[in-house]
């Protein structure tokens, strides 16, 4: 007979099974130690987050654990105690670039879409991680600079936007980037100057086990605001007109090969508009794959490989994914 009962620590809900085996009742343990230590320091953590409702594609597990700290304060207590328990850690910024597995995400998922503020010194502009990438743009051109118009609707936060390199319209965001501050993984925050060479296409030079705290951008004087701001409207409003909001995506899937577009060799191997499951190319932007509505992570892994192998038949050309995986796909 399994004996079991709820307990609710600081809103946070544990099971105690007391049959389970020494192992597990460690484990469960551990979990009410880590949200203890993190609830005490004032961050926001739950255990069992669904991610599917805030990912981009809307499709995924749960994490097993998620935080979103408000402050570097907070995110480097989380790192200390991620630490001392010996569990793994993730970082995000609001998914829209991320492909997270159905199997949900073992140890601890950070967002830093909270870490939030603008500081605005003449040219140099410094936005924190979490500050949404529209955001950081309306505001610039509100303080009288510009640079950042071309890349007017791109979702998601400007620690996601600078971490891959984010670009549109021929611009792409690291040639307003002056420097970095990042902390790694043992709470040490550093600065990054932007060196010649150190972004590529959709890549920057932050490592995988680092955090992007803040960037500062050099922007230049905008003459006329009411112009830079248009611009960037009419450039949002395009992504709008084409349908790229219609249905859940990570925008696109494919980073597109030397010299041509990913999305037109898809289209050229006749795979626009082609599905599995709830996954389908969109019929805007073959390079797009969006959920039709019940759509799992499996089915849209599933698509980018057929949509590899199929491309890769007829053309010789092996399409590298552009989107971020987050959790087991193998
Ligand atoms: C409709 C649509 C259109 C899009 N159009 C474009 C486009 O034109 N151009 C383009 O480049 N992208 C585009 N995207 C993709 C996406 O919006 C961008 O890549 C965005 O910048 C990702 O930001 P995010 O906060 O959601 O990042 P996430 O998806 O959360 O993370 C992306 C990667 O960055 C890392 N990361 C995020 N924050 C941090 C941090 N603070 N420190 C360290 N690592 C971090 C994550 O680990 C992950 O590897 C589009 C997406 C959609 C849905």
């Amino acid at each position: 007979m399994i004996a079991s009962k709820i307990i609710i620590n600081y809103g946070v809900k544990f099971k105690l099974t007391h049959s389970l085996p020494h192992g597990a009742l460690m484990m469960q343990d551990r979990g009410m130690r880590i949200v203890d230590d993190l609830r005490w320091r004032g961050v926001e953590t739950w255990t069992d987050r669904p991610l599917g409702p805030v990912s981009g594609m809307r499709t995924g597990g749960k994490a097993e654990f998620f935080c979103a700290p408000a402050s570097v304060r907070q995110l480097r207590a989380v790192l200390e105690m991620a630490r001392r328990h010996g569990v793994r850690t993730h970082v995000i910024g609001s998914l829209t670039n991320t492909l997270v597995s159905d199997e949900g995400v073992e140890g601890i998922v950070i967002s830093t879409a909270k870490i939030r503020g603008l500081l605005i010194k003449g040219d140099l502009f410094t936005a924190y991680a979490g500050e949404k990438l529209d955001t950081v743009i309306n505001k610039s051109v509100e303080h009288k600079l510009t640079g950042l118009e071309r890349l007017g609707g791109i979702p998601g936060t400007v620690g996601g936007a600078v971490v891959g390199n984010a670009g549109a319209n021929g611009l792409s965001i690291s040639e307003h980037v002056l420097y970095m501050d990042i902390m790694t993984k043992d709470a040490k925050v550093h600065r990054l100057p932007h060196y010649a060479g150190a972004f590529g296409y959709r890549s920057s030079p932050i490592g995988d086990d680092e955090l992007l705290l803040s960037v500062a951008f050099r922007l230049g004087p905008a003459l006329n605001t009411v112009q830079a701001r248009q611009e960037k409207e009419r450039y949002k409003a395009e992504r709008v007109r084409m349908g790229q909001f219609r249905n859940p995506s990570l925008g696109c899937f494919f980073k597109n090969p030397g010299g041509t577009s990913a999305g037109k060799l898809i289209d050229e191997a006749g795979l626009k508009g082609i599905s599995i499951g709830g996954a389908a190319t969109a019929d805007f932007h073959a390079g797009f794959i969006i959920n039709k509505g019940n759509a799992t992570s499996k089915d849209v892994m599933d698509l980018s490989r057929l949509i590899q192998d199929r491309v890769h038949a007829k053309t010789g050309i092996m399409l590298e994914r552009e989107v971020r995986l987050l959790g087991d796909f193998s």
